[in-house]
C-alpha cells in the first residue's frame, strides 16, 4: 500500500475573484488564493463557511475543488444549487465578485496522484464530476501523458452538462477519453450516449477493468451502485475509491 504523506490543512479567507455560470442550476466561484501557502491532492475538497442571512447561521459546506493544485494563484469550487437547500443557495444565487469567504482544508481521502496508478477511469454523477475535473486537469496541466483516463459521467438534460466545452478539448487529448450519458434528454440534437451507466457501457468505453484505478462520485445511490456494479464485475475493492455527496 502506497502511503503518501499529508497536505497540512489551513484556514484563510479568499475573495471570490469570478463566478461562472456553468449551467442554470450550477455555478463555478473561482477564489484568488494568491500568496496563501495551500495545496492538495487532486480529487480532495475543503471546508466552506458560509453565511445565511435568513437566520444569522454561518453554515458549514463541503466543497470538492475543481482546479487543478498546479494553478497556485486560483482555487475555484463548482456548486449546485439544490432546491430548498441553504448554502447552495446562496452561492449560486448571492455571491459576486469581491466578497470573501473563510476557507478550510484540503480533507479527504478521495484523491488521485501519479505514484497510484497509471490507468484510472472516473464516474461521476452530476455535481460529482468536480473532483473528477480536477484529476483531469490536473493530468493535463502536469502533461501526463503515461497515464490513461477515462471520464464516463451522467447528467440529467444536456443543459445540464457541467464544464461542456472543456469536457470536448479534454476528450481531444490522446491519453484522455471522456464520455458523457444523459439520462433523461429526449432531444434528437444529442448523438452522445443515453441512459445510467451500467455493466455494457462500462465495458464498451473502458474495455479491459483489471489494474485499472476507479473513483466514483456523485449521490450516495449512484456510489453504492457503482462499487457493487464493478465487485461484482470482479474489480477488487481497493480499487475502488468513492466520495458520497450527502
Ligand atoms: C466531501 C463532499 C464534497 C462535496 N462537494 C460538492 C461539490 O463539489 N459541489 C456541490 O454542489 N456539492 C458538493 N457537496 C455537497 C455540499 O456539501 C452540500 O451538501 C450541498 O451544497 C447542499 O447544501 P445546502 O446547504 O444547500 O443544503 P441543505 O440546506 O443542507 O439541504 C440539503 C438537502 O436536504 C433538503 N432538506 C433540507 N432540510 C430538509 C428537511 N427538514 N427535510 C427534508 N429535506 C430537507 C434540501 O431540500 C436539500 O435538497 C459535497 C459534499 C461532500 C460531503
Amino acid at each position: 500500500m502506497l502511503k503518501v504523506e499529508k497536505k497540512p490543512i489551513v484556514e484563510f479567507k479568499a475573495p471570490v475573484k469570478k463566478v461562472i455560470e456553468e449551467t442554470p442550476t450550477v455555478k463555478t466561484l473561482v477564489f484568488d488564493i494568491t500568496g496563501q501557502d495551500f495545496d492538495f491532492f487532486p480529487g480532495q475538497y475543503i471546508m466552506l463557511k458560509v453565511p445565511y442571512p435568513p437566520t444569522g447561521e454561518e453554515l458549514r459546506r463541503a466543497y470538492s475543488i475543481a482546479s487543478s493544485p498546479l494553478t497556485k494563484d486560483e482555487l475555484a469550487i463548482t456548486v449546485k444549487r439544490m432546491e430548498g437547500g441553504k448554502a447552495s443557495v446562496i452561492l449560486t444565487t448571492q455571491v459576486k465578485e469581491g466578497d470573501t469567504f473563510l476557507i478550510k482544508g484540503p480533507y479527504g481521502k478521495f484523491f488521485w496522484t501519479e505514484e497510484m496508478g497509471k490507468d484510472i477511469v472516473l464516474l461521476g454523477a452530476g455535481s460529482g464530476v468536480v473532483p473528477l475535473m480536477c484529476i483531469l486537469r490536473y493530468i493535463r496541466d502536469k502533461g501526463l501523458r503515461d497515464v490513461n483516463a477515462t471520464l464516463l459521467v451522467s447528467y440529467t438534460y444536456y443543459e445540464e452538462i457541467i464544464y461542456r466545452e472543456e469536457l470536448q478539448q479534454l476528450n481531444e487529448l490522446p491519453n484522455i477519453k471522456v464520455v458523457v450519458t444523459l439520462t433523461r434528454e429526449q432531444e434528437e440534437r444529442w448523438k452522445g450516449r443515453r441512459g445510467r451507466i451500467n455493466a455494457s457501457m462500462i465495458r464498451e468505453e473502458v474495455g479491459d477493468l483489471s489494474g485499472k484505478l476507479f473513483y466514483l462520485c456523485g449521490p450516495p445511490k449512484f456510489v453504492d451502485d457503482m462499487k457493487t456494479l464493478l465487485l461484482g464485475e470482479g474489480v477488487p475493492k481497493e480499487n475502488i475509491k468513492t466520495e458520497k455527496y450527502n
